[in-house]
């Protein structure tokens, strides 16, 4: 079957653009310069412990996306995850009475754009460096020298900064969009404990000064392995402040960040850092997706519709209905 169209990017927006595009009677072909797809819904595994690296958990509101969440669960990707957080401060917890329901994947984050790829003619480890406009749509330029065939028509669905670099020049009106988007960084440590922490909760907003933004539990999420395996998040102006250093700093910098925090007096058997260049949009567009038509070039993501999880899935949702329908 020849694709028709190539998607740039397998994170949820990508994935759940591709299979619109599918759903409308396209053949989209999707790469991503990562081992595997997911991006930001990532899950991190070692040796007898994960870890979700990223999103921790997500909402659903939009009808959409809440049709979409039932099937997901139905088919078992993805549960609720029925422990509330709590803010932290001075080692006090407080219940987020929010009445948020929070979703989680199943039996890890990366269970949900796993099952998306695996009905999607998916690419791995194909970094995608240029786009060149032909007489019959696009091609793409990768890392390795390699070039895709003439694409009618391309999506990039990847955080905006990176999309800014793939744009072809002559895009002023996609490039304009793009330029007030603002994305801010994270850095994430993921610990395994030998012992029980016995901390009284499962996830914390953390309220003290310091580092720490968000401290959760993972190996209490549903159909984790068990263990005592924590993910701690830092502060996006922190992580931007230390960006450069080196991740086994910034790894026993958070680990004793979360001790002072919380009073674990255990030290972590496994550990490993991860910064997250593009983790967040500061100031999201409400667009939903951005489509030329003309040039035949589509974007989306959770800076288009804002932020998360539920933002980058309908955007993606929508530009692939947008560009069959
Ligand atoms: C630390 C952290 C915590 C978060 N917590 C939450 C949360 O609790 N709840 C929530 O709802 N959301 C959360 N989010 C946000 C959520 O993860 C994102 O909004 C969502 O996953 C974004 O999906 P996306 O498809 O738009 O982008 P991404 O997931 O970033 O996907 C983009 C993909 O494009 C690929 N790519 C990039 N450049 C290229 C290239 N040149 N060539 C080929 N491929 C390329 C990348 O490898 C990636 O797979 C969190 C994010 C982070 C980082």
């Amino acid at each position: 079957m020849q694709e028709d169209i190539l998607v740039i990017g397998a994170g949820i927006a990508g994935l759940a653009c591709a299979q619109a595009l599918k759903a409308g009677g396209m053949n989209p072909l999707v790469v991503d310069k990562a081992r595997g797809p997911g991006g930001r819904m990532t899950t991190r595994r070692r040796d007898g412990w994960q870890a979700d690296l990223g999103a921790q958990y997500f909402t659903a509101r939009e009808p959409a996306f809440r049709a979409q969440v039932a099937a997901w669960a139905h088919a078992g990707h993805c549960d609720r995850w029925p422990d509330q957080p709590v803010y932290l401060e001075g080692r006090r917890g407080t219940p987020v009475a929010d009445g948020q329901e929070r979703w989680v994947g199943r039996p890890r984050m990366s269970a949900i754009t796993r099952a998306l790829s695996a009905e999607l003619p998916l690419r791995t480890e194909r970094r995608v460096t240029g786009l060149v406009p032909t007489d019959r749509g696009w091609v793409a330029e990768f890392a390795d020298g390699d070039r895709s065939g003439d694409m009618p028509r391309v999506v990039v669905a990847v955080p905006a900064p990176q999309a800014a670099a793939l744009l072809p020049e002559g895009a002023n009106t996609l490039h304009a969009a793009l330029e007030p988007v603002r994305m801010t960084p994270c850095w994430t440590v993921i610990a395994h404990f030998p012992q029980p922490l016995a901390l009284g909760y499962h996830a914390a907003f953390v309220r003290d000064d310091g580092p720490l933004r968000w401290i959760a539990r993972d190996s209490d999420k549903p159909g984790r392995p068990p263990g005592e395996t924590w993910v701690l998040h830092a502060w996006a102006d922190w992580s931007q402040d230390h960006l450069e250093l080196p991740g086994e700093r910034v790894a026993w910098t958070l680990l004793d960040a979360f001790a002072q925090v919380t009073g674990a007096a255990h030290r972590p058997a496994g550990y490993q850092a991860h910064r997250w260049r593009y983790a967040a949009s500061a100031r999201p567009l409400d667009a939903g997706y951005l489509l030329d038509r003309e040039a035949g070039l589509g974007l989306c993501g959770d800076w288009c519709a804002g932020d998360r999880v539920e933002g980058a899935w309908l955007s993606g949702h929508r530009l692939g209905q947008a560009i069959t329908g």
